[in-house]
């Protein structure tokens, strides 16, 4: 068989976490097998759809590290991939249905279909299309047009059950009176309703599986029933289950409380190997204990029968610390360059900013933080030129010694020509020989003065990476402003 799967996002807002995780499976399904992976924009809802979101999902996907062989924006032999520029290919086909009258024009207002939903609902009965336009002669339907009335098309459902074989649910079959009654194949504006679109599209792009969300279960059986009507081989279906909340309620866009779009993830600094590797764990396993897996590892590893049929528990802090893990993985000469941006408003223009002091920075935390945007507020001692001592570095500068200390270290600090580390082991070193204090004494308040903390890391590179200039000035400034000299 030739393998073949698309992701078929419609451009209507921003590519959520459950998109993503859809598109990944397609993606590893069709790379593991060795087959296409397609990506197709489903934008038939013209009222819904949003200016840029398609480029946007494109360039997301992309970010993730997931690329198509064929599709939107990179083309293919079964293009255009665009719904909205395929109308002819699906006129085509619609004149097809109703040529042999397994599609109907139909000329209900939307008040009128209301009304015969309220009636239904009254009586108890089914609620679903009457067919009331069903069998309209000639004359009904003229003299329907020369009331002005658009008709939709609607496909005439046929009475008996249809049924596949999930790839993750087994079988599955659907009443003909579970899809609601003979449905809409065109609008009344004249353009494919998506259930029609996509099965004309995902027969024409020869799509051999269709691996989506839970939610589309409902929509099968009137693809199915398209299919048959033409007399065409539908593909294997996997229907993935939903990504639950922590509260293992199904994640609703709204919940604020977790981050749900994958630019949010790309905004915060999260990298898109961990995304990856996190995103294809929502749902599938890969049957041993490892969780880091690389890109290659997932593709290889990628048996379908290892997707989950319950819904997958979205867990931001199993996230937070894979992201955490990759960042870790990085070189910090790699990484910088990824740090730059969170940190350039402080940085730029300074004289001290250079490639080795950002690499030396990003050294400096990259093991401490779970995303980029960390970086400011864990590393703000180096961004910015002064720093006020918070709670604790104030006890420790209060201690009698400090004030002498800091003018030995200023005078000591002075004369290094070599601000590297060698050169701050000798200047504590002559400090501490100088003022006669060392240990706690002599590390706290240094400290305190210089980075306003008592905590963070090691004081001999924090020294060289603050530069010469800027550690004379804070011992000074710390001086001047806390130490009251008796
Ligand atoms: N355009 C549909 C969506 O965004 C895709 C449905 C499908 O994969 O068939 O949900």
């Amino acid at each position: 068989m030739n393998v073949r799967l698309r992701y078929a996002p419609s451009p209507t807002g921003h590519l959520h976490i459950g998109g993503a995780r859809t598109a990944l499976f397609n993606y590893l399904f069709a790379k593991h097998a060795g087959g296409t992976f397609i990506l197709r924009i489903e934008d038939t809802d013209i009222e819904r759809n949003v200016d840029r979101a398609a480029e946007e999902f494109a360039a997301n996907l992309r970010w993730l590290g997931i690329s198509w062989d064929e599709g939107a924006f990179v083309g293919g032999d079964y293009g255009p991939y665009v719904c909205t520029k395929r109308l002819d290919i699906y006129k085509e086909y619609v004149e097809k249905l109703l040529a042999q009258g397994l599609a109907y024009r139909c000329y209900c207002s939307a008040e009128e279909l209301q009304q015969e939903r309220e009636t239904q609902l009254q009586t108890g009965s089914m609620v679903q299309y009457s067919g009331s336009c069903s069998h309209l002669t000639e004359e009904q339907r003229r003299a329907f047009e020369d009331e002005g009335r658009t008709p939709v098309i609607r496909f005439r459902v046929p009475s008996h059950t249809v049924s596949f074989n999930d790839m993750i649910r087994g079988t599955l079959s659907f009443e003909s009176s579970s899809v609601g009654g003979d449905f809409v194949i065109v609008k009344s504006n004249g353009i494919p309703a998506y259930n029609f679109a996509c099965t004309v599209d995902d027969h024409l792009m020869q799509i051999s599986h269709v691996i989506r969300g839970e939610e589309h279960i409902s929509n099968t059986p009137r693809q199915l029933y398209i299919y048959e009507a033409f007399g065409w081989e539908p593909p294997i279906f996997g229907h993935v289950s939903l990504i639950l909340g922590e509260d293992g309620k199904k994640l609703s866009k709204r919940d604020e409380s977790i981050v749900q779009f994958i630019e949010q993830y790309r905004e915060m600094g999260y990298l898109p190997d961990a995304l990856f590797n996190f995103l294809a764990l929502l749902g599938w396993s890969p049957g041993g204990k490892e969780e880091i897996l690389t890109k290659q590892q997932l593709i290889e590893s990628f048996e379908f029968d290892r997707v989950s049929k319950s819904g997958a528990f979205f867990d931001s802090v199993r996230l937070a610390w894979m992201n955490g893990h990759y960042l870790k993985e990085m070189s910090a000469e790699d990484l910088s360059v990824l740090v730059e941006p969170y940190i350039r408003s402080y940085v730029e223009g300074k004289e001290w900013f250079t490639k080795e002091w950002l690499i030396e920075f990003t050294s400096l935390f990259k093991d401490k933080i779970t995303c980029l945007s960390e970086i400011p507020a864990i590393g703000l001692m180096f961004l910015v030129d002064q720093v006020a001592p918070d709670e604790e570095a104030k006890s420790s500068l209060s201690l009698p010694h400090v004030a002498d200390l800091l003018q030995v270290f200023i005078e000591q600090a002075r004369v290094v020509d070599e601000w590297t580390p060698d050169g701050m082991k000798a200047l504590v070193k002559a400090v501490q020989t100088a003022s006669n204090v060392k240990g706690k004494d002599l590390f706290m308040p240094l400290r305190a003065a210089i980075t306003g903390q008592l905590h963070g890391p090691d004081l001999n590179r924090s020294l060289v990476l603050l530069g010469k200039e800027r550690v004379i000035k804070r011992a000074q400034t710390t001086l001047a402003q806390f130490i009251h000299i008796e």
